[in-house]
């Protein structure tokens, strides 16, 4: 007998099989062989009694992916819940443990379930699949989202959607249209363990599934990462290091993404395949569960950049984004605004991420109250990324950067007290207002008091501005060489505006030449 799942392009069922085929493989014996290739997985069982057996016991044991152990230190006790994003209802916790409704999770039926599936399956039939359109005897169970998430989002089916007790869906025509092979795949999706999730108690989860064209390089991607994820980790699940229990907490879902290709490339010795589209899911807590899918397409430049950090040691994310504050100009409470810090390390990543250069400069201005900081390794790491992100591509070299650094101190100091400045710069449109921006920055400079020249010293070096001036020159028709120079001015603008806050107090031998 011969089972053959095709890929259906579709991210949760296409994930499933290759979850289907990662249970199956571990617990691959004499009655049943399995393989998998860019199209299918085929299983090849010769033994049918045994091969049941052998899959009931395998997904009994996978079990402890749907759960997570939460501990109460006053009483010492140890009990199961079940981790926030799984869309399988549960009944009355027995004794500390989870008890799902769905008989496949219940260890009791899990056994006679697999049989129950798989005696349908091997029968021939005339009914039509909803979902991937083979024909098949007899449903095992209606299309419900424990199987397949997105039920609400299948174009046939919307207008004939209806409630039920407030939140079950019902499909009065096709929702018993669900083959038991499609319910036994989707429902096995729960037991992935290479989905990369980030839960928000009380808001949301977001789950992360690779997406693939072939589910044999699905399957390697996989493969290479699952090291990386701490399964049992109720709230987010990417390791700070491999084989470390403790796991990342990133302020977003972009974080959380830049974070793990952080991993990735630190981490996994054979990248044979790398991930570049994602399924971004998002799960929201409450009764009604409606189920956001977002793409996220990467650049393969991006995910260069990346790796390219990871080879001279520096983390993209532990050594970049994490290490951004958003500090208070008047500090006489708490220095760090932290709600609006997680807000910038979120929008930096996605800058990062979908290379938005643009707004990646724009996430770093000063704003009303305060201004965005960081240490000097994160300075350099900074300035690294940015020689790698743009300076490279737009034939500059490390004599150009220091040249723009230089500006930048300029720009800074010109701007500590005149923030429009800055705001004006950011929002030059073309070659003409820059020099219009530099203009005024050179005619401030000017005018600057004897005590500010002092205060600013070393800062302030206005012939870096007609070098500035002269690249513009050069490059007048190439209007994203403008945009991005106007980019980096404000970038480094930005990191040399926190410094400004130290001198006097610190002498942190600022020299600007
Ligand atoms: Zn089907």
């Amino acid at each position: 007998m011969e089972i053959k799942l095709p890929i259906l392009n579709d991210v949760w069922m296409d994930n499933a099989v290759e979850t289907l085929y990662r249970i199956l493989r571990e617990t691959q014996n004499s009655s049943f062989s399995v393989k998998i290739d860019n199209n299918s997985l085929i299983i090849t069982v010769t033994d049918f009694d045994k091969f049941k057996e052998s899959v009931g016991i395998a997904v009994k044991n996978r079990r402890s992916n749907l759960i997570a152990i939460n501990e109460d230190k006053n009483l010492g006790e140890k009990k199961e819940v079940k981790k926030d994003y799984i869309l399988i209802q549960e009944g009355a916790k027995v004794s500390g443990k989870v008890a799902f409704k769905e008989e496949l999770y219940n260890e009791k039926s899990t056994a006679e379930t697999i049989k129950e599936i798989f005696d349908l399956i091997s029968k021939e039939g005339t009914r039509n699949c909803i979902i991937c359109g083979r024909q098949f005897f007899k449903p095992m169970k209606k299309l419900q989202q424990a199987a397949y998430p997105f039920v609400t989002k299948i174009k046939s089916l919307s207008g004939v959607r209806s409630y039920k007790d407030g939140e079950v869906y019902s499909f009065k025509e096709y929702f018993e249209d669900l083959c038991p092979t499609c319910y036994l795949t989707g429902i096995s999706e729960w037991l992935d363990d290479g989905i990369i999730y980030r839960t928000v108690p009380g808001e949301k989860s977001t789950l992360f599934l690779p997406r693939f064209n072939s589910l044999e390089g699905l399957a390697k991607f996989k493969d290479s990462y699952r090291s990386l994820l701490n399964k049992s980790s109720r709230y987010r699940n990417i390791r700070v290091k491999e084989g470390s229990e403790e796991t990342e907490n990133p302020s977003g879902s972009f974080s959380t993404l830049l974070c793990f290709y952080e991993k990735f490339f630190f981490g996994v010795d054979k990248k044979e395949v790398i991930g570049k589209s994602w399924a971004m899911m998002e799960v929201p807590f409450g009764a009604v569960k409606n189920i956001k899918l977002n793409v996220i397409d990467l650049t393969e430049s991006i995910l260069l950049i990346i790796k390219e950090l990871s080879e001279d040691k520096i983390s993209i994310y532990k050594g970049i984004i994490t290490e951004i504050f958003f500090f208070y100009d008047n500090t006489k409470g708490a220095p760090v605004d932290w709600d609006l810090t997680g807000e910038i390390r979120e929008n930096l990543s996605e800058s990062i991420l979908r290379d938005d250069f643009r707004s990646f400069a724009k996430n770093l201005l000063p704003r009303k109250g305060g201004h965005v900081g960081y240490s000097n390794d994160t300075r350099l790491n900074l300035e690294y990324l940015i020689y790698i992100w743009r300076l490279k591509g737009m034939g500059l070299d490390e004599e150009n950067l220091k040249i723009i650094k230089s500006a930048g101190r300029t720009i800074a100091a010109a701007s500590k007290n005149h923030r429009n400045l800055l705001y004006k710069l950011d929002k030059a449109k073309d070659k003409n207002a820059l020099l219009d921006a530099l203009r005024q920055i050179s005619r401030r400079i000017a005018g600057l008091k004897v005590e500010e020249k002092d205060k600013f010293r070393g800062f302030i070096y206005p012939p870096a501005l007609e070098d500035i001036v002269l690249l513009l020159e050069r490059h007048e028709s190439d209007s994203k060489f403008i945009e991005d120079l106007k980019n980096t001015l404000v970038i480094f603008s930005c990191v040399e505006f926190s410094r400004l806050d130290y001198i006097g107090e610190k002498k942190e031998g600022v020299v600007n030449e």
